[in-house]
């Protein structure tokens, strides 16, 4: 993994699966027309409705291994066992270079180390449920994982619980207008600042 040319600002969202930061993303890119949001690539399948190159660059697990040789990664993760997610470089620069502000929706991990490599460029947001049953809860109510993959994600939902403090703040997610407002707050004083 390199460093990239930082040439505009990011806004970057981490959170336990399930926490609502797809959502609250969501509401941001309708609400301001300059910030745009960072297309990962990753090795798994799409789901149903998802389209390649507006939800994931989906690569398959090779093409996402080549592009590891490749060098082609500002940033990837291993999020869970043999399921890859990363950012092209290719991909922020462009966005970047059309002067838009870039939205990340990456894994606690994936947060932490493109805010290290982006440093005062980023604002990193930790999107937090009100509790695990919650967050649970929410997984569940989207119905998009085996129960399997529940069990793995509720597993790491703890580890990553534990990482909060290091994000530049942490949003609190239980009453979804109320987050979204004040997500917008956030960024407004990111980009006026
Ligand atoms: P993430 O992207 O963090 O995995 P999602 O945005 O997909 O999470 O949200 C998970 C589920 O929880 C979705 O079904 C979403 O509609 C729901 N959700 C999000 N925020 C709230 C909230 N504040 N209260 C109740 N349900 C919510
Ligand atoms: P999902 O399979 O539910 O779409 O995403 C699984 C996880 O991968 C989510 O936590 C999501 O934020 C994370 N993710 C998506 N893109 C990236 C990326 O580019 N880098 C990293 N590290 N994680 C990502």
């Amino acid at each position: 993994m390199s460093t990239p040319k930082i040439i505009g600002k990011s806004i970057l969202f981490s959170a336990p699966s399930g926490a609502g930061k797809t959502t609250i993303v969501k509401y941001l890119l309708n609400k301001y027309p300059n910030l745009v949001f960072s297309i990962s690539a990753c090795s798994r399948e799409p789901r149903e409705g998802e389209v390649d190159g507006k939800d994931y660059h989906f690569l398959g697990v090779k093409g996402f291994k080549q592009k590891i040789e490749e060098n082609a990664f500002l940033e990837w993760e291993e999020v869970y066992a043999n399921n890859y997610y990363g950012t092209l470089h290719e991909v922020v620069e462009k966005l970047w270079s059309e002067g838009k502000t870039v939205v990340f929706d990456v894994d606690v991990l994936g947060g932490i180390n493109i805010k290290q490599k982006l440093g005062e460029h980023a604002l990193s947001i930790f999107v937090q449920a009100p509790s695990i049953g919650e967050l649970e809860r929410r997984l569940r109510s989207r119905s998009t994982e085996t129960e399997d993959k529940i069990q793995m994600r509720m597993a790491r939902a703890k580890e990553e619980l534990a990482l909060a403090p290091k994000f530049d703040v942490i949003l609190e997610n239980d009453h979804l207008e109320e987050a979204c407002h004040k997500a917008e707050e956030l960024v407004n004083h990111f980009l006026n600042s």
